[in-house]
């Protein structure tokens, strides 16, 4: 398949290495020219001189730029008639819709993705992709999307990948807040955090991930009766704030969150499981 990527900063070199790997006629494009001078695939690339030259170039674009400025910035004027883009370049799911009409009404097709990986994991099984907007589109160029990473399809809104794209950063977040409160924990007392990590917080977090399923059906169901350990038994016992503090380690991390339990209790829901705490945030 003809693709074009436009922008070859750290991600955008990645995308355009693996489409090269899969054997797809790819041109390239960047608004400072020579970034690919280093690249060992330089040479099976075509390098175009101006951003026209590399709509024009492919069926399929994919850009990977800094930001929607950078993105609007860079196909003003071009045509785009008959064209299938796809932004690789982060957004809001508001700013997603924004390019959706914008460059629909330019004779586009549009579909927006979020890259759920680093550069080094582009073209292993490792990476997803969250893509959302013309679905036609998408299935046209599905074959060389899938050259990124897994390719999955959430639907025709163009804001969809991007609001799915924040939600599991958000969730990976909160992961990485706990555990650097468990960390600062630890080493109070000279614990190596590696072996921490490894042979205690790991497993421990392994054996508790299929439980998200389970919250995520009483969320869906609104159903939050608790089965084993109500909201009332967890605030009761809220030792993180009260041993952090005892070994000079801050809980401004984890103190939000038992704020917001402790106001469900307050509501009269304390008999409920923790994942009643939604209701609070929606
Ligand atoms: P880089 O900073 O390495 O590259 C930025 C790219 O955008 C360069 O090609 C740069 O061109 C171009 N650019 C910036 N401003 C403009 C502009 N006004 N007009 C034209 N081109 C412009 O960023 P990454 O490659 O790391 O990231 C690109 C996108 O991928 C971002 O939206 C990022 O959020 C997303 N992403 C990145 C991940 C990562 O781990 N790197 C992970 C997931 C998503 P020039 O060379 O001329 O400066």
């Amino acid at each position: 398949m003809r693709t074009t990527v436009m922008g070859l900063g750290k991600m955008g070199r990645a995308l355009a290495a693996a489409l090269v790997d899969r054997g797809h006629d790819t041109t390239v494009w960047n608004r400072t020219p020579g970034r690919l001078r280093d690249a060992p695939f330089t040479h099976a690339v075509t390098h175009a001189a101006t951003a026209e030259d590399a709509v024009a170039a492919s069926d399929v674009v994919v850009l990977c730029l800094l930001d929607f400025e950078s993105v609007v910035a860079v196909l003003d004027g071009v045509d785009l008639r008959n064209r299938t883009i796809v932004n690789l370049t982060t957004a809001t799911p508001a700013e997603a819709a924004k390019l959706s009409a914008l460059l629909t009404e330019r004779g586009a097709d549009y579909v927006d993705g979020g890259i759920m990986a680093i550069p080094s994991m582009i073209g292993t099984p490792a990476a997803v992709v969250l893509y959302s907007g013309s679905e036609q589109a998408f299935r046209r160029s599905e074959s060389a999307l899938q050259a990124f990473g897994e390719a999955r399809y959430l639907g025709a809104a163009p804001g969809m990948a991007a609001l799915n794209d924040i939600a599991m950063l958000t969730g990976m977040y909160g992961m990485f807040g706990g555990f650097v409160h468990a960390a600062a924990l630890v080493r109070t007392e000279g614990v190596a955090v590696v072996e921490f990590t490894e042979t205690l917080l790991v497993p421990w977090l392994r054996a508790l991930f299929p439980a998200l399923v389970d919250m995520a059906g009483q969320i869906d169901s609104g159903d939050y009766t608790a089965k084993e350990s109500d909201l009332s038994m967890q605030v009761a016992n809220d030792g993180i704030s009260v041993v952090s503090r005892a070994q000079g380690v801050s809980s401004e991390l984890s103190d939000p969150l038992f704020a917001l339990m402790r106001r469900r209790v307050e509501q009269g829901f304390g008999g409920d499981d923790f994942p009643s705490v939604v209701e609070l945030l929606s």
